[in-house]
Formats: structure tokens, C-alpha cells, sequence
């Protein structure tokens, strides 16, 4: 993953620099470097093992002033998370540095030809193979950086976006990118580059989004340039961002995560938005009225995605089959892509990822465009790669994510999914208008549904001090309550390091049952729904085993409400919006179990938030 930014102009370099590391740290906080040319020519690097904060008391002292840098906040994949592997990293003559992010699959063959040429290495990673080579390619035959950075590029297999500086021309960056996003900012004489926009919101909407094998020309004073990897110029297609600096701060919560959880009213509004029409009577969705063919004939849809992504789309399969009548199949892109998968022009494939950055998710679209799907993208961020790389699709429009654990995200996912299984089951007939108003009326309400919900805060703040010590949950649900207790039980996973999982309520009995006694805690979400009764069963079975329950229950219920040890109160809504309700107090449960432990919630140990390796 990594996150990588890069500056030239008259700011201050180290400052900008630093900043930008802070605000792409969601993407790894192994450790993080920069390298600044400074205005006597010399070239300086620094890295710490850690957070950006490490390296910022590192560079205390330390001669700051530059003209261009670049900077890294790192996740490793080669090598451990030392202060040598850290990014940037430099040529073995000084002359050049080079941040880093994605993987050098052919790394090995490259280093020992290397080798042979009289290199040395003083890193284990995949990247510093990278600089050499540059630098290798730059003195043998004599050329400029740019094509230098071109000729080694042609020659390295796997995923990257890179920045380089090079001492002896310090009024330039070359940048370039294959499968890793990067994104360039061009401000009133000055750039900026980075992994998303985060890093430069505050000093400009101006930006390009590099495509897949493009080199950037980044020269102070001069129009950017960009260059494939043939070494033809390409188009320079500026587009205007739409994000705002208070997105990105922690307006008054101690904790991203947090501030995104309570955000969810507004953030499923604005997914809504111009989606719910007419008084909430109809659901309107551009990426199926443009492809009304293609849904009209489908004969099955695969829905491709990771992590929190993939319990979303298990919740799109229920939605669709129920409302569209379509067979549905959910798969793990990581597992798709390798899996010889059957597809033909028939089927759609909709591919679900936050960030629209997720390596797995793009190369399983790459896979399903080869053979000759219809792919319909869901992603949160505009111009990211999914949106490109996809025929049509639906934004979630929640703002970014910070918080490394997804929960906004996650119910804008489902909301997408809920009006896309609508908006296709109008379309083929499989849903009447009545239900399509029913559901439309209360979609619109979910916004206030959702604060109501929120009110439960300091109940859950409370019921988790109890339950903080506990070393293995279990979370169970059926139907549509399944997949929210998959996504329940990874949510606390992430961030308080318990171990928890996830199960099919009534699977429990095939084996986990054997794991229930008075120490391990069961949350059970029991909404009022066609499967209620043989839920209540499922509580009655780990009662029975000295097992704690927590239920999440429909308002007014009183079965469980007897049975369980703690219920938590949802108000009342169609069983299909259930999960979008019942995922709000599973994510208040974990941040504060995690909080109770001490925990870094907003950077769990080992994860980062947008997966761009595999
Ligand atoms: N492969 C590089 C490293 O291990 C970059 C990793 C990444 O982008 O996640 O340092």
C-alpha cells in the first residue's frame, strides 16, 4: 500500500511534505522518509521506522530547506519494517531518490543482474532494485532521467507509482504509475503529486489523475508533460477535485473512526441524494437506466470484492436475488482472479472497493472485461481507478475515509447495493411499484432511522466495559443479519485485536457451538424479520451453554429482550434495510471495546486502509 507525495514550488517543501505524510498515513505507518534537494545542490534523506511523528522528531534539527522533495509513508511487503528498508531510497552514487508503492514482482532476477554489474544493496526491498536499475540505465547510456525512468520501467514487472528526484536537476520530478493510483496537483506555479488528492485539498481543485504506464514530467515553470512508456506524449486531462479540507479533519471526535460512524446520517444522505426522487416514491439510478440492456439481459451477476467490501456484497447477493430475481455469486477478487473463472457477455460483474484502488478488485475487472462482461464499479472515490477502469457504475459519495476500519463506507455500500437490487428489479419486472414506493419512503428515513440509532451510544459505551476482557467472540445472524455478523465480528478483529467470528446463526451448531461457554460472548442481530423465530431458537442454544448474548432487537421486542443478557434496540424497518441499521451498533461496540484497550483505532497494528499489493 504506501503512500507516496511529492512537491515543487516556492512552499515550504518540508512542510508541505509532512503534512501530506500525516493525512495518507491510513495507508501505512510502517515507517516514513523524505528526500529534500536543497538549494546548494546536495541531496538529503531521512527515514524513521514508525509513524510520520517518528520521522518528524527525527528531522528535528536536520537541514530542511529544499527546492523539490518527495516523502513515503510506508507499508512493507519486502522486507521488515526497518529503518533501511524505509522509502525513500537512493542510488547507490547519491545522485537520485525514489519513493515507492506497489511490488517488483521480477525484483530477484533484476537485483542479480545487478549485482553482477557491481551493485550493491543496502535494503531488502523490492524498490531499491528500482533506483538502481534508474540509475544503472541513466550512466550506461548517457540519457536524461525521464528516460532513464522509461527504459527501466519497460523492463520491470508488477505494480508501482513512483516519484524521483535526482540531485544534479533539482527542478524536476518524474513521476509514474502502473496499478497503484497517483495523482498529480497543479497549483499557480507549483505540483504536487501523491497516492489520493488528501495531501493537497488546501491548495488545489486542479488535478490529473496518471493512467495506468504513464510517466509525469513534473518541471517547475513548465506545462506538465506526460509520456507512455513508448515514449509518446499523451493528453493532459485536468479535472476539478471535489473535496474539502473539513473532510479530512476530526471535527471535534477524539477518533476518525468515530467521527465517521456518527457522520452515517448525513453520508446516507448525500449516497441518496438525487437517487430517491419524487418523495421517495422512485429510485432512480443513471448506471441502470444507461445500461437497461445489460440488466435486462443478464443472466447472472458475480459481485468481486475484499475485506469489508466482500460482506457488503454477500448483502448486494441477498438484495438481488430477492428483488431482481438474478442469480447472484459473491467472490473474493484475491481468489477470482486466480480461479480460471466461466464468464461470458451475459453476466455482470460489479466490483466493490472504497478506495476504487484495490489491487485484487482491479486485476479480477481487467479478468471480466477480457472476457467480455459487463462491469459495473462501486467505489468511494471520484476518479480513482475502479471508476475508470469499469463500464458504468455507482459512487457511494461518503466523503473520504479515514478511519482504517470502514464503516461509513461500508453502509454506503449497501445502500448503493439496496437501490441498485431495486432499481434492476423495476426494470425486469421482478418488483412492483407499490414495494418500489414502500422501500423508497423508508430510504428516504434512513438518515434520521440512523441517528436514532446513535442515541444507543452511551448504552454500547457503557455494555463495553464489560465485555473488553473477553479473548473470543462470536457474532451470528441469519439471512440478512448474516453478512453484518461477518462484518461485526472483522470490525472488532481490526481494532482491539480480539478474536471474533463470524457465523450463519444456525451453521453454529456444525462447530463453534463447542467454543460456548461463560467466557465467550455471543452477539446475536435478531431483527424482526421472516427468520426471527428460528433466531431465538439459536439464542435459547447458547443460553443453554453458560454462553453471554448481546442482541441487537427490533424496538418493542420482548422474546429475546427475556432471554439475553443485554439487548440493544433498533427502530423497526423492512427486513432487506436491516443491515444498514443493525451494522451502526456493531461499530460503536468494537470502537469502544478497542478504546477501553488502548488501542489505535484509527490505525490498527499491520492493516492500512486502501490494499493497492496483493
Ligand atoms: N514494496 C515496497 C516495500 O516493501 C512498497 C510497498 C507498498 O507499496 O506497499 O517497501
Amino acid at each position: 500500500m504506501c503512500g507516496i507525495v511529492g512537491y515543487i514550488g516556492d512552499g515550504n517543501v518540508y512542510d508541505i511534505l509532512i503534512k501530506g505524510l500525516h493525512r495518507l498515513e491510513y495507508r501505512g505507518y510502517d515507517s516514513a522518509g523524505i528526500a529534500l534537494c536543497a538549494p546548494d545542490g546536495s541531496l538529503n534523506i531521512y527515514k524513521s521506522c514508525g509513524k510520520v511523528s517518528n520521522l518528524e522528531q527525527h528531522c528535528k534539527g536536520k537541514k530542511l530547506d529544499a527546492k523539490v522533495g518527495i516523502a513515503h509513508t510506508r507499508w512493507a511487503t519486502h522486507g521488515e519494517p526497518t529503518d533501511n528498508n524505509a522509502h525513500p531510497h537512493y542510488s547507490e552514487d547519491g545522485n537520485i531518490a525514489l519513493v515507492h508503492n506497489g511490488t517488483i514482482e521480477n525484483y530477484k532476477v533484476l537485483k542479480d543482474a545487478l549485482i553482477e554489474h557491481g551493485c550493491t544493496f543496502h535494503s531488502e526491498t523490492d524498490t531499491e532494485v528500482l533506483v538502481e536499475l534508474i540509475e544503472y540505465i541513466r550512466l550506461k547510456n548517457n540519457c536524461s532521467l525521464v528516460d532513464a525512468v522509461r527504459q527501466a520501467l519497460n523492463e520491470v514487472v508488477g505494480a508501482y507509482a513512483i516519484a524521483v528526484i535526482e540531485k544534479s536537476n533539482p527542478d524536476q520530478i518524474i513521476a509514474a504509475r502502473k496499478s497503484s493510483p497517483l495523482v498529480i496537483g497543479i497549483g499557480k506555479d507549483e505540483f504536487f503529486l501523491a497516492s489520493d488528492a488528501t495531501p493537497f485539498v488546501e491548495y488545489t481543485q486542479n488535478v490529473v489523475y496518471l493512467k495506468d504506464e504513464e510517466i509525469a514530467v513534473i518541471k517547475k515553470g513548465e506545462p506538465l508533460k506526460l509520456l507512455n512508456l513508448e515514449n509518446e506524449e499523451a493528453d493532459v486531462n485536468i479535472t476539478e477535485l471535489q473535496m474539502s479540507i473539513s473532510q479530512l479533519e476530526k471535527g471535534g471526535f477524539p477518533h476518525f473512526m468515530l467521527k465517521e460512524i456518527f457522520e452515517q446520517p448525513d453520508t446516507l444522505r448525500d449516497c441518496i441524494r438525487g437517487r430517491v426522487i419524487d418523495g421517495g416514491k422512485r429510485v432512480c439510478l443513471t448506471g441502470v437506466l444507461d445500461n437497461k440492456e445489460k440488466f435486462l439481459n443478464a443472466k447472472r451477476i458475480v459481485i468481486v470484492a475484499c475485506g469489508t467490501s466482500w460482506h457488503a456484497a454477500l448483502l448486494g447477493k441477498y438484495l438481488l436475488q430477492d428483488m431482481a430475481r438474478i442469480p447472484v455469486e459473491v467472490e473474493y477478487a484475491s481468489e477470482f482472479r486466480y480461479s480460471n473463472p466461466v464468464l461470458d457477455d451475459r453476466d455482470i460483474v460489479i466490483a466493490i472497493s472504497q478506495s476504487g484502488e484495490t489491487a485484487d478488485t482491479l486485476a479480477a475487472i481487467q479478468i471480466a472485461k477480457e472476457m467480455g462482461a459487463f462491469v459495473y464499479g462501486i467505489s468511494n472515490v471520484v476518479g480513482s481507478s475502479i471508476p475508470r477502469e469499469t463500464h458504468s457504475g455507482t459512487y457511494i459519495h461518503v466523503g473520504p475515509e479515514i478511519g482504517v476500519a470502514s464503516t461509513k463506507a461500508f453502509t454506503g455500500q449497501v445502500m448503493v447495493l439496496t437501490l441498485l437490487a431495486i432499481a434492476v428489479g423495476r426494470l425486469r419486472g421482478n418488483l412492483s411499484e407499490e414495494e418500489e414506493e414502500r422501500l423508497g419512503g423508508y430510504i428516504s428515513r434512513i438518515p434520521e432511522l440512523v441517528e436514532d440509532v446513535l442515541k444507543l451510544n452511551d448504552k454500547i459505551k457503557h455494555l463495553s466495559l464489560i465485555y473488553t476482557y473477553a479473548r473470543n467472540f462470536l457474532y451470528l445472524g441469519r439471512g440478512y443479519s448474516y453478512p453484518v455478523a461477518l462484518e461485526g465480528a472483522l470490525k472488532l478483529k481490526e481494532i482491539s485485536y480480539i478474536h471474533a467470528e463470524g457465523y450463519p446463526a444456525a451453521e453454529m451448531k456444525h462447530g463453534p457451538i463447542a467454543l460456548i461457554d461463560a467466557e465467550m460472548p455471543s452477539v446475536i442481530i435478531a431483527p424482526n424479520d421472516h427468520l426471527y423465530e428460528k433466531i431465538v431458537n439459536n439464542v435459547q442454544q447458547v443460553k443453554a451453554r453458560q454462553g453471554s448474548v448481546i442482541a441487537i432487537v427490533t424496538r418493542g421486542d420482548t422474546e429475546i429482550a427475556n432471554i439475553a443478557d443485554h439487548v440493544l434496540d433498533i427502530p423497526e424497518v423492512p427486513e432487506c434495510l436491516t443491515p444498514i441499521i443493525t451494522s451502526v451498533p456493531l461499530q460503536l461496540l468494537s470502537y469502544y471495546i478497542a478504546i477501553n484497550k488502548g488501542k489505535n483505532v484509527d490505525m490498527p497494528r499491520n492493516l492500512a486502509k486502501s490494499v493497492t499489493v496483493e
